[in-house]
């Protein structure tokens, strides 16, 4: 837990958030500014600050992660439809929380290739 770090607060839920979906090891949560009809974000539990901070040992978390996101989808209703998982890393991608966190992004077209 970093404690000056949002997402790290919201996890341990000293910050509210609309959560979706939770485990020993992940959060989901509504993003506050959505982008598109469904916005969810979805965050380890543990503080990394993005996917360049992830040590070889604990890339089993972003599979886990991964595997869960069909039935985030699922519970926002976008999966049958579609939907779009961004991972920004770094200055140029515009990442702005240094808590490293997937977008899930669904109920419009996206447009591709993004902005
Ligand atoms: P980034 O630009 O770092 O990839 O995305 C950060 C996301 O976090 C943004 O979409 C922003 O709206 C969202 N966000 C920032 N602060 C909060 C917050 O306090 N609560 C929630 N739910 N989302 C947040
Ligand atoms: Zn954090």
């Amino acid at each position: 837990m970093k404690r000056d770090c949002i997402f790290c607060r919201i996890a341990s839920k000293e910050l509210p958030a609309k959560i979706v979906y939770e485990d020993d090891r992940i959060v989901a949560f509504d993003d506050i500014r959505p982008q598109a009809p469904v916005h969810t974000l979805i965050i380890p539990r543990d503080h990394f600050a993005s996917l360049n901070e992830v040590p070889a040992g604990r890339m089993d978390l972003l599979q886990h992660i991964l595997s869960k996101i069909p039935a985030i989808a699922a519970a926002k209703e976008v999966k049958a439809g579609g939907y779009r998982v961004v991972l920004n890393t770094g200055p140029d991608s515009g990442q702005d929380v240094f808590h490293l966190h997937f977008h899930l992004f669904g109920g419009r077209k996206m447009h591709w290739p993004p902005g």
